[in-house]
């Protein structure tokens, strides 16, 4: 590692600070340079080279190195670097990528709104459900139900609606009304000889005793991840979704399904709702939807919602909301061409047809002494790092996973330890030889961490 006095690992220990990381040890440790990027790989700046087991941060759908993507944004760069969408102006390149949101989302979800980053579109959606409830004149329907271990951001708001400990400690969060219901996970929270149809029902009952004993008329949505990301790669037990979108509309109670990480083939369907089967009435994506070669994302609602929030606006002249950036034209422009090499490509049918020999091929470490429980559908997965009858951590919570983590990273794979769990959600353009290099090289990490 390059540790001269003008070197950049110098230079970003002296002027950095960066998100997610413990600044102290950052101050000894230093950072790993990325320096550059070829299709499902990325180059340090030690010239070492590694498969990027985690698009990024879950998100380079289309690889490093597409230049479609580049030259989008140059060509939109040079015709119209920047346009708002404020008070009835609009560009182009912004309709453009609404219709195909449009055309793409599930069948009922009509209207797009852009934000710059998931936890903006998850702060948003929360303040479209306040206005819209405001308009229609009932106040008091304001809170949100989500789950505990669930990733919606780190802003105020959507930090709330997070419910994983790390994000909200000595940050004051929750700082709106949320109530966290039982994490769907059943390896973790099923009872002793509960069925996975009996936790399923028992999460469901849950949530309709916590809608009646807080009163319906106090709950606005309830928010879930159809496969939860960031608290560690969960998959939800059969039925369960059907099951939560049929009680919370019972209650009318509205249902967004946050596919930031999901959204665009990342499950084996085009949206997680979809594998799920059920339609929510709010959708949120980003990630995906760039490839996170430009920042946006897109929150997708029904009628029912738009028309509630259109006509509050009627009446009072306004919706007093939105970003300077919201809608970027470059963003959008990128956005487009990203979801036209997605179809083009046929990348959701290839998160398809590499499902079973990704997951088979991570489900094989399953018996591995580290290895509690391996869980993933299309091209994400988690495993967790734990004694296989206690199901409690081996040694200090989330040190196993850290260290699989990094004796991946030095076998020549990214992917990322959240909590006790290894996250691997690659690119959408990976290939079955680069499927059988993440199960090799994850393979050798494991085995030096013995
Ligand atoms: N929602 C989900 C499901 C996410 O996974 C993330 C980020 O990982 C967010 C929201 C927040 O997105 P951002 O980091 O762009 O604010």
């Amino acid at each position: 590692m390059n540790q001269r006095p003008n070197s950049l690992h110098a230079s970003d220990i002296a002027h950095s600070m960066h998100p997610y990381t413990n600044m102290r040890l950052h101050e000894e440790k230093g950072p790993m340079i990325m320096a550059s990027g070829n299709g499902a790989r990325v180059t340090d700046s030690d010239g070492k080279e590694y498969i990027e087991g985690l698009a990024g941060l879950w998100s380079v759908a289309v690889g490093f190195s597409e230049t479609r993507l580049a030259d989008a944004a140059y060509e939109q760069l040079k015709k119209l670097p920047y346009y708002h969408s404020f008070a009835h102006k609009a560009h182009e390149p912004s309709i453009r990528l609404a219709e195909k949101i449009v055309e793409m989302t599930p069948e009922g979800l009509n209207r797009v709104f852009f934000t710059n980053s998931g936890s903006e579109a998850n702060d948003t959606v929360v303040k479209m459900v306040w206005f819209l409830n405001n308009g229609l004149g009932r106040p008091e329907k304001k809170k949100f139900l989500s789950r505990t271990k669930a990733y919606h951001g780190i802003t105020i708001a959507s930090g709330s609606l997070t419910g994983l400990a790390g994000n909200q400690k000595d940050f004051d969060l929750p700082a709106i009304p949320v109530t966290h219901l039982t994490c769907p996970h059943y390896w973790r929270y099923g009872e002793e000889g509960e069925t996975e149809a009996e936790f399923t029902a028992r999460l469901l009952k849950e949530l309709e005793d916590t809608i009646i004993a807080e009163g319906p008329e106090t709950i606005g949505a309830f928010i879930g991840e159809p496969v939860m990301g960031a608290g560690g790669v969960m998959t939800p037990p059969e039925g369960y979704w059907p099951g939560v979108v049929d009680i919370c509309h019972k209650y009318d109670i509205l249902v967004v399904s946050d596919e930031v990480i999901n959204g665009f083939g990342r499950t084996g369907a085009r949206f997680g709702c979809e594998r799920y089967g059920f339609t929510p009435d709010i959708l949120v994506s980003s990630k995906q939807l760039t490839s996170s070669y430009m920042p946006l994302a897109a929150i997708v609602v029904n009628d029912k919602v738009y028309n509630a929030i259109a006509d509050n606006t009627a009446k009072l002249g306004n919706f007093g909301h939105g970003f300077t950036a919201t809608g970027h034209p470059v963003s959008c422009a990128v956005g487009l061409e990203n979801l036209k090499i997605i179809e083009e490509d046929d990348l959701m049918g290839n998160a398809k047809r590499l499902e079973p020999l990704f997951q088979d091929g991570l489900r094989a470490f399953a018996d591995h002494p580290l290895v509690g429980e391996v869980r993933g559908v299309g091209l994400i997965a988690g495993l967790e790092m734990a004694d296989k009858k206690t199901k409690q951590p081996i040694g200090k919570p989330g040190a196993v996973a850290a260290k699989v983590a990094a004796l991946a990273a030095e076998e020549g794979l990214i992917c990322r330890n959240v909590y006790d769990s290894v996250a691997l959600c690659p690119p959408l353009i990976i290939t079955e030889d680069d499927v059988k290099e993440i199960h090799a090289r994850l393979g050798r990490a494991l085995d030096r961490t013995l």
